[in-house]
């Protein structure tokens, strides 16, 4: 049954990809599977677990019947650094698939060998990293966030070098598109205006038709009501992010999507005490994407996007600078009710409260209190205090279990060293994460507190 996939994007901007053919696998494994994923896109996981099904999710099929993958073309700024042209060094697109109930999707490649986006790069991905993602996309689709998810992780048999020979692996992604904010850069600053305004098309009605529709019916160009509509979604995004203690680690402009969903969990962390400065990702010296930073960082973000529009604008440059800066501020406020209504609900509220919000989590912050240790603590007492509708709305957005960083890294190596049990386990856990584990293997246990030492940078 090798699925039907397509290829809408690389159809409507053949500009900005290039066909190119996976890396083969000479012995592909499958490590790990999401089949409630698999049943999402009507895949029968009996037969992805097949040789012809572990074959298919690299990128091995040779049916003629399917479109070939593409690598894509995106620009970024890394740290605050311009890279004109990054793209897809070590990931394909196999395709675009609808699932059951009707929205396309991209299959997706991580680890899948050179591109010509490689640079100096090997195009190969390690185990840990990939599972990270895996276990990531779990706890993320669980918790309603908007994401990337892993259909699975499959275990190449070769060897990768990092600071050490580390086992390979192959992500297989499956996002609303993988169409960045570093896309329009690209598309802006290399192709010129036909181009950008087919993309800013293209990604418009894919991700945002209702914007779309309303910004049409009012006479708006369309980039306007796509910065509009990404200026929304991120501002949801990143407000989740602040509610779970998610610490993204790498918010370039190349890892922040046009869908909103968030994307590239390669350092990704969770709080464990509350603090505004945590930095866990080794690469982020000055701690540029702190937790306490991520919302100023997407909005910087945001401006590099309304830049990159700026001449679908408006006619008029002075004019276009305008509607764009409008725009942006209305992320800033769309960020603060999104924040406002989010921890009021945690905190069992019944309406948004910004002042009791920002008092509370200064206390937090100075107490050094346990992030989601805390919000399950007060969901608790509000259940034993009898109020049973006020605990269950707030246990609806705090989560019990969390993808505690000590417990991931554990898991992680584990699973390098050959061991799959706990990441499966873990991925269990956090499938459910509204619920008490009631697995009583110690990793699993083990997600229900903070890391006893903190967490190091990974
Ligand atoms: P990331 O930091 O994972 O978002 O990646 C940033 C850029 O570096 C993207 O263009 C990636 O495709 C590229 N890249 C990262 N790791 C590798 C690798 N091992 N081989 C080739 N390209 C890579
Ligand atoms: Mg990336
Ligand atoms: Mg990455």
């Amino acid at each position: 049954m090798i699925p039907h996939l397509e290829h809408s994007c690389a159809a409507a901007l053949p500009e900005l990809s290039q066909p190119w053919e996976a890396a083969s696998v000479p012995e592909p494994t499958l490590l790990a599977l999401d089949e409630g994923l698999a049943a999402e896109l009507g895949w029968d996981p009996v037969w992805l677990r097949s040789p012809e099904g572990v074959r298919f999710l690299v990128g091995g099929s040779d049916d003629p019947a399917l479109p070939r993958p593409v690598a894509q073309a995106y620009a970024g700024h890394q740290f605050g650094h311009y890279s004109p042209l990054l793209g897809d060094g070590r990931a394909l697109l196999l395709g675009e698939t609808t699932t059951t109930d009707g929205r396309r999707v991209d299959v997706h490649l991580k680890g899948s060998g050179r591109t010509p986006y490689a640079r100096g790069g090997d195009g190969l991905a390690a185990v840990g990293p990939m599972l990270r993602e895996h276990l990531m996309g779990v706890f993320a689709h669980a918790v309603g966030l908007p994401t990337t998810r892993s259909l699975g992780v499959v275990g190449t048999g070769g060897v990768v070098h990092r600071e050490e020979p580390l086992p390979g692996a192959v992500l297989v992604r499956v996002a609303a598109s993988h169409l960045r904010v570093g896309t329009v850069q690209h598309a802006a600053a290399s192709h010129g205006r036909e181009v950008l305004e087919r993309l800013v098309h293209h990604a418009l009605w894919r991700h945002h038709a209702e914007r779309a529709e309303v910004g049409a019916s009012a006479g708006e160009p369309e980039a306007l009501t796509l910065l509009r509509a990404v200026c929304e979604a991120q501002a949801r995004t990143v407000a989740q992010w602040m509610g779970l203690g998610v610490v993204h680690g790498v918010m370039n402009t190349d890892n922040m999507t046009l869908s909103g969903e968030t994307i590239d969990y390669g350092p990704v962390a969770m709080l464990d005490a509350h603090d505004p400065q945590a930095v866990f990702s080794s690469i982020d010296h000055a701690g540029r994407y702190a937790y306490g930073n991520q919302p100023a960082a997407a909005q910087w973000n945001l401006a590099r996007l309304a830049e990159a529009l700026l001449p679908l604008v408006d006619e008029d440059p002075e004019r276009a600078v305008d509607r764009a800066t409008t725009v942006l501020g209305d992320f800033a406020e769309c960020y603060r009710a999104e924040h406002t209504a989010l921890f009021s609900a945690k905190l069992g509220l019944t309406e948004p409260d910004e002042q009791r919000v920002g008092d509370f989590l200064l206390r937090l912050a100075a107490e050094g209190g346990d992030h989601t240790g805390t919000f399950d603590r007060l969901t608790r007492e509000a259940a034993a205090a009898g109020e049973t509708e006020r605990a269950a709305r707030m246990r609806a957005v705090n989560p019990v279990v969390v993808p505690r960083n000590h417990v991931v890294e554990q898991t992680l190596t584990a699973a390098t060293a050959g061991d799959l049990g706990p990441v499966h386990a873990v991925a269990a856990a956090l499938a459910d994460p509204f619920s008490t584990p009631a697995d009583t293997a110690p990793e699993v246990q083990a997600l229900l507190a903070p890391s006893p030492v903190g967490s190091p940078r990974h």
